[in-house]
């Protein structure tokens, strides 16, 4: 069992090695924690020391936290009366945290049908999920949902998860990201062979095998993945044939999964896949107001709209943007942020952004992409290979970035301003019918943030 002060300890351990040691001394190893119920509470020691923390070291800390913790693990920093009101109105409790193993098992109480907004970019899904959450087995199955990052798969597949553990506690489920599936694979195979015996093997199957419900979630990684590929097609055979319920979220439908082999996709598609898709204006602000609501936010209307009009296609980096506004309101001691508060806030994000983000970047990603040369791509050839890459980079361009169409067509080699408005409405074009020209654009949009 791994308690919190030893989930702590770690988190101190990785912080030693990514500040100064001074910034580690002053700030993070006087730091108390305090509560850890759906965030991790922790006390400074004053409110200077507070400011300078998360001027400072917000981003090492996020890191930290969140590789021991969990990913999107929330906390906060209070300062000492902050704490006095903090222990005021709740009761701090430590919680005991569950070793590795079982702590998958757990479902994040915060993603639950109820906290799913629905719209139209996600009403089949979340019919679908309801479905299975309320019959598994029966209707669809297997049933995988596809879409971009940050579009709500995981908080579906926890949603089912939260169902059924209330509805019918009983049920043996079990959610696994396909790493872990992966991994537990490998570990099976390593156990095998040191005890000489079938034994590793034996119990990976006697843990999946005899499941009710199966979640696996981002399969797209079992991508190249041979052996694992096989053993989750036996595995997959094996709980079908029982009526056991199956579902699969990744990040594009299964026939564009690279390598995956035939047969598998043959099995996944037998069931219901349904993609989801970034919600329009409204449902991200409706979005955006649960969120607050949940993490007791207090946000303008104003502002609300100004994030969900700025972010238009992950709602996790959204969310980050309400969290950002609100720790900067806190930061300047206020309950509320305004809109000229919240431009300020991610005045800096966006301008380090825009520094970076300029149309060789985004040319050179689309070549590397298509493995086709920068000479290529803004030169005169007309040849098929060429010609998708360059429509893409003229629309990724457009959308991007603020320049004039005329520009465009300079550095595509002198074309005329008629051609550029050609390939970009083209490529808008087959957006709206077909999935893998926005699987592409999505991917190209991430590789070219990552850059930036
Ligand atoms: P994915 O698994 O598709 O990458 P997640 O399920 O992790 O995305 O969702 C990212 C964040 O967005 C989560 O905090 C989730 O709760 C939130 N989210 C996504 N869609 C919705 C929705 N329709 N309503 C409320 N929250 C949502
Ligand atoms: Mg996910």
């Amino acid at each position: 069992m791994q308690d919190l002060k030893q989930m702590w300890d770690n988190v101190l351990s990785k912080l030693e090695s990514m500040v100064s040691f001074v910034s580690y001394e002053l700030w993070i190893e006087t730091l108390e924690v305090l509560d850890y119920t759906d965030k991790l509470i922790l006390v400074a020691t004053s409110p200077s020391a507070k400011r300078q923390l998360i001027k400072n070291h917000s981003k090492e800390l996020t890191e930290a936290i969140e590789s021991v913790f969990g990913e999107d693990t929330k906390y906060e920093v209070l300062d000492p009366e902050e704490k006095e009101e903090y222990l005021k109105k709740n009761k701090p409790q430590e919680k005991v945290i569950e070793p590795d193993d079982s702590k998958r098992m757990m479902f994040n109480p915060k993603y639950t049908f109820d906290n799913f907004i629905v719209g139209k970019s996600n009403q089949f899904c979340y019919a679908a999920a309801r479905a299975v959450a309320e019959n598994p087995g029966y209707k669809f199955n297997p049933l995988f949902i596809y879409g971009g990052v940050g579009l709500g798969k995981t908080h579906l597949l926890h949603a089912i998860g939260n169902y059924l553990k209330q509805s019918n506690p009983k049920l043996k489920i079990e959610y696994v990201t396909c790493d872990q599936f992966t991994n537990d694979y490998i570990e099976s195979l390593g156990t095998n062979k040191e005890k000489g015996s079938v034994k590793g093997t034996a119990q990976f199957r006697e843990k999946y095998r005899n499941l009710d419900v199966l979640m696996v979630d981002d399969i797209q990684f079992i991508a190249g993945r041979t052996s694992t590929q096989e053993e989750f097609f036996h595995t997959f055979n094996d709980l079908y044939q029982q009526n056991k319920q199956i579902i699969i979220s990744s990040d594009r439908p299964p026939k564009e999964i690279e390598t995956l082999a035939d047969r598998l996709v043959s099995r996944l598609t037998s069931g219901l896949i349904q993609d989801i898709q970034m919600p329009d204006f409204e449902t991200r602000v409706a979005i955006l107001r649960k969120k607050a609501q949940l993490e007791r936010y207090f946000i303008d209307d104003d502002v609300i709209e100004f994030i969900a009009e700025k972010v238009d296609t992950n709602i996790r980096e959204m969310e980050g943007l309400l969290s950002k506004v609100y720790f900067f309101a806190t930061l300047l001691g206020k309950k509320s942020a305004s809109i000229e508060e919240a431009k300020e806030a991610f005045k800096e994000q966006i301008d380090v952004k825009k520094e970076k983000l300029t149309p060789e970047v985004i040319i050179q990603t689309v070549c590397d992409y298509y493995s086709i040369g920068y000479n290529e791509i803004t030169g005169k050839k007309k040849s098929k290979e060429i010609v998708e890459p360059r429509m893409m980079a003229i629309y990724l361009i457009s959308d991007m970035l603020d320049i004039p169409l005329v520009t465009i067509g300079k550095i595509f080699g002198g074309r005329d301003h008629t051609t550029i408005i050609h390939s970009r409405d083209k490529i808008s074009e087959l957006m709206k019918k077909d999935h893998k020209t926005r699987t592409i654009v999505n991917d190209l949009k991430s590789q070219i943030s990552e850059k930036c």
